[in-house]
């Protein structure tokens, strides 16, 4: 059998384009995963206790982009949901990102007025200040909140997550974390926050479900794409390892997901609690909160950082830093050479992290500009 495409991995990137191939253009697609599931990192299931849980950490879905909320909502229903975080200071558990509730949970009474006046006066509310930026800008008691913020919140975070310290990291990481000068607690602030009603799995297996679209699990694409007739490759594993290390190795940093469950309806007051201070976990992250769902049981997910090593564990994060930037160009470079004939996508073929809306827009992209004209 001869198929038009052949798409390398079945997560956001490789489902987006498979259905649009298959329904928009009425070609044949034969979608190759190595793993023995669709959904790529977004992967949920049901535990033997009934819970629905994400096998490769807690994924929210948030956007601001209507082009993709109605694309998958053609293919999933919406729980509506708020993600909130709490990070443990001190012993409190605070709002994260830090705002002005963080404040008034962390100080004195008087002396959080005073400290929220200060920031309402240098920037105004409703405001997301860079914490690196306040840190810059600040002086007086706006200076040590900056660098208790800094300390407390955001520096040992830093290091445990990436193994560096935030001066080797690109600043537009590090950049991001902000201070947010608001009351609102939820973690996104975009107009779309929800959750697939019947989980991630689902609303792939129903993009996948058309009969112009094959999927084989269980098959590294490099063992058998001898045997398959084919016309053209969207590829969304990793690049370096598509071009076999020609330009070395591209850094990630990975993650040992721990799963427990306990014996009680709740463990936590919210979706994740952060511990930037404590521990070797980033995070704990209660399953329920995500689903919804009711039970006299309660499972929840512990994230251990880890260093990456190929075929031992998973890449997860892309190293933002500029050297890997250039490896990564040489690597573009060799990708452009084959002149479309192999389509690179996605968070690994383009070695950028992507939250998954932005993985389905660029897919959409991708598909009018590279594959659809
Ligand atoms: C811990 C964690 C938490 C996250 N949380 C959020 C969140 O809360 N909200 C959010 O919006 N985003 C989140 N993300 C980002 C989200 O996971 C990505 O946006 C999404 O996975 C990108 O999809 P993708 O298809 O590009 O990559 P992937 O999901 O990684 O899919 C690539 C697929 O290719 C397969 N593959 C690789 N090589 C081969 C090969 N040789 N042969 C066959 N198959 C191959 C892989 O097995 C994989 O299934 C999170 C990411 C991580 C790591």
């Amino acid at each position: 059998m001869k198929f038009d495409w052949v798409i390398v991995g079945a997560g956001f990137s490789g489902c987006v384009l498979a259905e649009r191939i298959a329904s928009q253009l009425g070609q044949r697609v034969l979608l190759i995963e190595r793993r023995d599931h669709i959904g790529g990192n977004a992967y949920d299931y049901y535990n033997e206790h009934g819970i629905l849980v994400h096998k490769y950490g807690p994924h929210i879905f948030h956007t601001k982009s209507k082009r993709v909320w109605d694309y998958l909502s053609q293919f999933t229903e919406w729980r509506h949901y708020f993600h909130h975080v709490l990070g443990v200071i001190e012993g409190k558990k605070v709002p994260i990102p830090f705002n002005i509730n963080s404040l008034y949970a962390l100080f004195p009474p008087r002396y959080a007025e005073r400290l929220e006046e200060k920031l309402l006066e240098n920037f105004g509310f409703g405001v997301k200040v860079p914490i690196l930026k306040l840190r810059e800008s600040a002086n007086g008691e706006l200076e040590f909140l900056a660098n208790y913020i800094y300390e407390n919140v955001f520096l040992r975070y830093t290091t445990k997550q990436w193994n560096l310290k935030p001066e080797e990291l690109d600043r537009g990481v590090t950049g991001r974390v902000p201070v947010y000068i608001s009351r609102d607690n939820r973690y996104f602030q975009d107009p779309y926050q929800a959750m697939p009603k019947h989980g991630y799995t689902e609303m792939f297996r129903r993009m996948l479900s058309h009969s112009n679209i094959k999927v084989l699990l269980n098959a590294d694409y490099r063992e058998v794409i001898n045997d398959i007739k084919f016309d053209r490759m969207v590829y969304t594993g990793p690049v370096d390892t598509f071009f076999d290390y020609m330009h070395g190795e591209l850094p990630y940093r990975s993650l040992r997901f721990h799963f427990e469950t306990l014996d009680q309806e709740h463990y936590q007051e919210v979706g994740t609690v952060n511990y930037p201070n404590e521990y070797d976990i980033t995070r704990i992250t209660e399953q329920k909160y995500l689903s919804g769902q009711t039970s006299p049981k309660t499972t929840l997910v512990m994230e251990y950082p880890q260093a990456y090593v190929p075929g031992v564990n998973d890449p997860y994060y892309p190293i933002p830093r500029e050297d890997n930037r250039e490896r990564y160009d040489l690597y573009l470079k060799e990708a452009q050479r084959l002149n479309g004939s192999v389509i690179f996508v996605g968070r690994l073929a383009e070695y950028k992290y992507y939250d998954m809306d932005q993985a389905a827009l660029r897919a959409l992209g991708v598909f009018e500009k590279e594959i659809a004209q």
